[in-house]
């Protein structure tokens, strides 16, 4: 199907700075609101977040979806765990995306899963082509989206300016986790 035949919108939320997996969840958040069932599957976390603590309260209309295995710490056994983690999840999230049960489904650091060799960029453009007409998605992540641009009605990048962990600020509860 041509894109301009589609209802369903994608955009990508990448760059140095913060605010990509906050102003996804942001987006689901408004979708919801609006009776559509939205998937937030995450590529790279698996620990507990507020995220997961909220979409428990609006289930089944918001699921997140842990799929990672924790962030990367080099070698090549994690490596290939995290990379098997990614594609399962890659190819369990397309066929969520294809089945139409979602209104908006958030494909979290998978820009950055796919800069680090764990999926392959052109199985992620597949996914997001296969999805139902009406699906609307939503990739982030740091890494370059090159050929993933070209899908997507709307692209931001978001600029660091300033960040706490750069002033040796710790992780806060409901701004970081
Ligand atoms: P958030 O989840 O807060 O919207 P993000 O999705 O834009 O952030 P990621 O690249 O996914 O950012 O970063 C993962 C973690 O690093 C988050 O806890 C985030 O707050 C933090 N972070 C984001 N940008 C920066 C930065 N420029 N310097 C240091 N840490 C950052
Ligand atoms: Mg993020």
């Amino acid at each position: 199907m041509e894109p301009d035949e589609r209802t369903g919108r994608v955009l990508i939320l990448t760059g140095e700075g913060k605010g990509k997996t906050t102003s996804a969840l942001g987006t689901a958040l408004r979708a919801v609101g609006h009776g559509m069932r939205v998937l937030v599957v995450q590529f790279i976390k698996e620990r507990e977040t507020g995220e997961h603590l909220a979409a428990r309260r609006l289930a089944p209309d918001l699921e997140v979806r842990r799929a990672g295995t924790g962030f990367l710490d080099g070698g090549v056994v994690p490596h290939r765990r995290a990379a098997g983690a990614a594609r399962d999840a890659l190819e369990r999230a397309a066929a969520d995306m294809a089945s139409g049960r979602y209104g908006l489904v958030v494909l979290d650091e998978v820009l950055f899963a796919a800069a680090q060799g764990l999926v392959d960029r052109a199985e992620v453009a597949a996914a997001v082509k296969g999805r139902a007409p009406d699906v609307h998605v939503m990739l982030t992540g740091r890494g370059e989206p090159a050929e993933l641009e070209e899908l997507a009605d709307t692209v931001t990048r978001m600029e660091c300016v300033r960040h706490a962990f750069g002033l040796g600020r710790g992780a806060t509860k409901g701004i970081e986790y």
